[in-house]
């Protein structure tokens, strides 16, 4: 028998359209390109996007089309996100630092039919034009008096779109599973894959995430996301804080540790999300100035493994890390590291340990592990294997790329996520290694991420990666490559003495090769098929 409810589609601009009413005064606050902060609400956000679902509509933009982005987190951004989906199109975030040879792919395989650029972005797209299509209309994110001088034919201006506009417009209905968004992965093997998001997991993610994330994601407090609108919707904030209320404070391009610093101060923010190479910025300009920003409570640590010594660096001066994991094609949040009441009350030391691993999953996601033939493995907190996912929230396959498609669920239609796991019957998550990164050494297995964490415990390590090399004898060596601290020398005997003490002489990496930085992912991570690449002969010169 069926219920008898009614059944309204999920919509996203239902989000936008409830937080302009409930939560209409809440700030959302932008340092800009052009210079200076500008400050909005999600009252009057709600109204411009309903004229910019205007001007799409007579830049001929219908149902199903393909809108892209190329833009920092700000304002526009964030009603690009609701005026594309809202009438029924997608809207596709491209990420600025993918190479000029991916961004032509995607362009071309999205077969987007507009691009909105950040004037920052404008010359990559001038010197990509000729490699996209023909027809692509492009609009730059700016206002009469800011337009770029560009080799780009019949460039429009996102304020002159709008002023031509009203915001006499009512968001149509459509089936909740109609696609919403598009994310590509950076892929670092072979053509980037996208994930195409729907109205319905969109607003599932962010109702998991408001439940899930409850000290931030609430009136009244104010979030900076350092992860970018472009990097898998910026997990989710731009759904999730209009949703509950919680205020916007977007960085524009002043990313640096000095910046963050300012901003957090001058805006009040009380949580952060981003990375964790973002956070060495910021705690540098902490150390320096000899204080956190006065607000700052909380920090959400995600996209890789969260060193144990930054956790402790924030928890010490009363920041909460919350450590989450998950992937683009989860949209991305798996697992939170929110600790229990009886946890949270734990001396620091166990918390800190507590809060290294991944967390717990949010409701919505499942989890399993399996071994190498499919088997499912125990969660009893030993036991590592392959992680499965499957929720509400999680692709069932990538746009327009049937061989992907099929190779990423199993027989039962769980997604693999290519990374290893351990689950403790708890539900905590830990995360051993990315499958690809993992160094198997004469047969056994060694976790880069351990080896990281306990190398970043040592005073003249600012930054590390532990790498596979070839070795004739054992197939494969850890290669440890450290970015020193300011001021440290390039002491690998006492770093490998430090390392000795908690790993078995097995595991401990034969050589140290100190760099002046670690190549970055275009999501901001540590690049480390570029360390391989570098290292693949066995050599250790940086
Ligand atoms: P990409 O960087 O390849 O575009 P994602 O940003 O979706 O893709 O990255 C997802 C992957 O990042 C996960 O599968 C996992 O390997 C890694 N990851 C994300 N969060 C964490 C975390 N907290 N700890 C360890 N690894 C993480």
């Amino acid at each position: 028998m069926q219920g008898l409810m009614m059944n309204r589609p999920m919509r996203v601009n239902d989000i936008l359209t409830f937080a302009a009413e409930v939560h209409g005064d809440s700030e959302v606050v932008s340092v800009t390109v052009e210079g200076g902060t500008h400050r909005t609400t999600y009252r009057d956000i709600e109204k411009r996007t309903r004229k910019l679902a205007n001007a799409l509509i007579k830049l001929g933009v219908t149902t199903g089309d393909r809108v892209a982005t190329l833009a920092w987190n700000g304002y526009r951004h964030l009603e690009l996100y609701y005026g594309i989906a809202g009438i029924g199109a997608v809207c596709h975030t491209i990420n600025p630092r993918l190479s000029a040879e991916q961004m032509i792919y995607i362009v071309n395989h999205a077969e987007d039919k507009v691009i909105f650029v950040d004037l920052t972005f404008v010359p990559i797209l001038n010197a990509l034009k000729d490699h996209f299509p023909k027809d692509l209309i492009y609009v730059a994110m700016t206002d009469r008096a800011h337009m770029p001088e560009t080799d780009i034919p019949n460039l429009l201006c996102y304020e002159d779109l709008m002023d031509a506009e009203t915001a006499d417009f009512d968001w149509p209905d459509f089936d909740e599973n109609t696609a919403c968004g598009l994310c590509y992965t950076s892929g670092t093997t072979g053509n980037p894959k996208g994930a195409l998001y729907s109205h319905r997991s969109t607003v599932l993610h962010a109702m998991m995430g408001v439940i899930s994330l409850q000290t931030c994601l609430r009136p009244g407090k104010r979030i900076l996301p350092v992860v970018p609108l472009f990097h898998v919707n910026a997990w989710g904030l731009p759904y999730a804080a209009p949703l509950s209320g919680a205020s916007l404070v977007f960085p524009g391009a002043a990313l640096d540790g000095p910046s963050v610093h300012k901003l957090m101060e001058d805006e009040q923010v009380f949580s952060a999300w981003g990375v964790p190479t973002v956070w060495m910025g910021l705690l540098g300009e902490i150390k320096a100035k000899g204080g956190k920003p006065s607000a700052f409570g909380e920090v959400i640590i995600g996209g890789s493994a969260a060193p144990r010594p930054m956790i402790e660096a924030f928890e010490n001066m009363d920041v909460s890390v919350c450590h989450a994991w998950g992937m683009t094609e989860m949209s991305p949040i798996g697992t939170v590291g929110v600790l229990n009441l009886e946890q949270d009350a734990l001396p620091q030391d166990q918390r800190i340990d507590l809060k290294a691993k991944q967390g717990r999953r949010v409701f919505g996601v499942d989890l399993k592990i399996v071994d190498e033939d499919g088997n499912r493995m125990p969660h009893d907190g030993e036991a590592q294997g392959e992680l499965y996912v499957r929720g509400n929230a999680v692709v069932s396959g990538y746009f327009k790329n049937e061989e992907a498609s099929k190779s990423s669920v199993d027989a039962e239609g769980w997604f693999g996520t290519g990374d290893v796991a351990k689950i403790e019957p708890s539900g905590m998550l830990t995360i051993t290694d990315r499958a690809k990164d993992l160094i198997k050494s004469g047969g056994e297995w060694i976790s880069s991420i351990d080896v990281e964490n306990m190398a970043m415990g040592h005073e003249g390590v600012a930054n590390c990666a532990v790498i596979a090399i070839p070795d004739p004898k054992w197939d494969e060596r850890p290669l440890l490559i450290v970015v020193p601290a300011e001021g440290a020398g390039q002491d690998a005997p006492s770093i490998l003495d430090h390392l000795s003490k908690n790993l078995a002489k097995w595991q401990l990496p034969d050589e140290v090769v100190f760099v002046d930085e670690l190549p970055l992912t275009a999501t901001g991570k540590v690049s480390k098929l570029t360390l391989r690449q570098r290292h693949n002969d066995g050599t250790l010169s940086a």
